[in-house]
């Protein structure tokens, strides 16, 4: 039964899109009770501190004990009339060992149960302006193609995509004049080439909004690009790291929070 924001939900669909990009679909009863519009936005899958999915019969107890871990998961689509939630996830493998969500992920199958929370707040690039620049890694692909399906037909701009192989590289459905570039890293976290992509690409005179999420150090590298080089202002961008190498969802967190107080000041 959903309790305020949380819901149980059941795998009825797994699918791998590319072989580092695997496609979920989410049912349940309690689905009925999620908002329509939130794709770009995100939902929490919950799991206990020891990496187990949540189950609802031990929740209330795990919550009491502060036993639980979340992790942060995009609404790549929401199907009202069915109920059904849609998420993507990069798949990866950790050198620590567990990663829950993406472990999860891998196995995933018919009936699978997971408690989601959510969802949070949409992030789409503003629809007005006039180029778009969109780039991110394999975990902001799916907040990407949200954001592609929903611009106008008439947009104008550039996707710079981190992929982990060349088999991972995929059709996506966007504007004519959105053209996508492809960029093949095997070593997630290492080496991003997001920014010498974005260097690399012809920088139309008007301003553009930019919206980007990819790993920690890769999005420092390529804020400090656009505020300096670009001088982008806030409300010209959506700038966001989604993970961090070598450091579980937790740890990033608390390193995201204390960049975001040392860029503020
Ligand atoms: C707003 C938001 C939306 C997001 N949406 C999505 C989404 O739709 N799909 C998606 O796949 N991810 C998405 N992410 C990223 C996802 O939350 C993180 O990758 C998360 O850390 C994965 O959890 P985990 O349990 O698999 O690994 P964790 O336990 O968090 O980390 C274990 C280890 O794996 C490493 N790791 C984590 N993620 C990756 C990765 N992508 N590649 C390589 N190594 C990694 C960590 O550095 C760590 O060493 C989103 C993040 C945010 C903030």
């Amino acid at each position: 039964m959903a309790v305020g924001n949380y819901r149980k939900t059941q795998v009825l669909k797994s699918e791998l899109i590319t072989p580092n990009y695997k496609r979920v679909v989410l049912g349940g009863t309690d689905l009925q009770s999620f908002p329509s519009g939130y794709e770009s936005g995100y939902v929490k899958l919950l799991f206990t501190k020891q990496g187990d999915v949540l189950r609802e019969e031990e929740a209330f107890e795990q919550l009491a004990k502060k036993n639980i871990m979340l992790r942060t998961y995009t609404v790549r689509a929401f199907d009202k009339a069915t109920a059904t939630l849609t998420i993507d996830f990069a798949l990866h493998t950790s050198e620590k060992g567990a990663s829950p969500a993406s472990d999860w992920a891998k196995a995933a199958n018919l009936g699978d149960e997971i408690i989601i929370g959510g969802p949070g707040a949409t992030k789409l690039a503003n629809p007005d302006a006039p180029w778009f620049l969109f780039v991110g890694d394999m975990t902001a692909l799916p907040a990407i193609s949200c954001n592609l399906e929903q611009l106008p037909s008439t947009a104008r701009g550039i996707t710079i995509l981190e992929v982990t192989s060349e088999a991972d590289i995929h059709q996506l459905n966007k504007p004519d004049n959105i053209e996508v570039i492809w960029r093949v890293n095997p070593t997630p976290g290492q080496n991003s080439p997001l920014l010498t992509a974005i260097q690399s690409i012809e920088w139309p005179s008007m301003t553009p909004y930019v919206w980007c999420a990819c790993e920690f150090e890769a999005m420092r590298s390529i804020r400090r690009f656009l505020k300096r080089e670009k001088q982008l202002e806030k409300q010209d961008m959506y700038i966001s790291s989604y993970w961090k190498y070598g450091r579980t969802e937790d740890q990033h967190k608390v390193d995201k929070r204390t960049d975001a107080e040392l860029e503020g000041q």
